[in-house]
């Protein structure tokens, strides 16, 4: 990918739970044409919408093809190793895309590609944390996803209570089990507020004076403050980025929460680009980075 043109394009696909986008993405990362649809859960129909919808967003300057997964991707080859509620754990993505495409495919964890959206020409070391129905995470440095050995980035698994909720990925008291989604609509439930009561409107009830509401946000944000506080000791970004569904609520409950020390305190971010990000990031990383990587 190193003759690209300034007209050339690349085809972006966000693979979430409930939802996949794609969109044809520039090099300055901007969105050209986009589809959203319910996303297959069964891993033919899903191999045969992933084909539909590249075909659908590309045209003739579309160079790659990127595809962020909500689930563990392998930092050295891009397989896909799980994926939450879809049934593609060990589907050779990549080589099928390229095989039916004839473009190049760059695989990651759909955080990363948010990551590298959200932080395009940083080259500074910045990790991003995703809340949403499960959390993910990742980081980058000098532009580069950074993976460890592997899987590196699996930030909602950081435990925060030695004896706390099981979690889908057999620890016990992962961050995701008190503050993703289905933790917080339990602690609204347990707070005898009604369903459909959303992050923000807690929020506002709270900033309002509310102690009930208030307290909500103290339980949700807390266990939170206590991985990002785990993430600094152990990597030190330069700064977080909050994203996902949920992310820039959790920026403004972690705000109303100073009580840090200081050597842990970084500073944290809301997401800019909202749910574009993934399809913007994936496209950027269909198109800069290299394939050997
Ligand atoms: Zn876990």
């Amino acid at each position: 990918m190193d003759m690209l043109n300034s007209i050339d394009t690349s085809v972006g696909l966000d693979v979430g739970g409930t939802r996949i986008r794609a969109a044809r993405v520039d090099v300055h990362g901007r969105i050209q044409g986009r589809v959203t649809e319910a996303v297959s859960r069964d891993r033919d129909s899903f191999l045969r919408q992933v084909l539909r919808l590249v075909s659908t967003v590309r045209d003739d300057t579309s160079r790659a093809v990127g595809i962020g997964i909500p689930g563990r991707v392998s930092g050295t080859n891009g397989a896909v190793h799980s994926a939450g509620y879809l049934d593609i754990g060990g589907l050779d993505l990549s080589h099928l895309v390229m095989e039916a495409t004839e473009l190049p495919c760059r695989i990651e964890n759909d955080a990363t590609m948010a990551l590298i959206a959200e932080a395009q020409n940083t080259s500074e070391l910045v990790a991003m944390i995703t809340i949403g129905t499960g959390i993910g995470g990742a980081l980058l440095r000098d532009g580069r996803p950074f993976y460890g050995s592997d899987f590196a980035g699996q930030f909602g698994h950081i435990i925060v209570a030695q004896n706390g909720p099981s979690c889908n990925c057999g620890q016990r008291g992962c961050v995701e089990t008190f503050c993703a989604g289905p933790a917080l609509g339990s602690l609204i439930a347990q707070a005898g507020i009604s369903k459909g009561t959303s992050a923000s409107d807690i929020l506002a009830i709270a900033a309002g004076g509310d102690e009930v509401a208030a307290q909500i946000v103290t339980d949700w944000a807390t266990p939170m403050q206590r991985a990002l506080q785990s993430l600094v000791a152990v990597v030190d970004p330069a700064f977080i980025i909050l994203g996902g569904g949920l992310g820039a609520d959790m920026a403004q409950a972690l705000a109303r929460k100073p009580d840090v020390v200081d050597w842990f305190d970084r500073p944290i971010k809301a997401a800019r680009l909202g749910d574009k990000a993934g399809v913007v990031g994936a496209g950027l990383a269909a198109l800069f980075l290299d394939n050997d990587s």
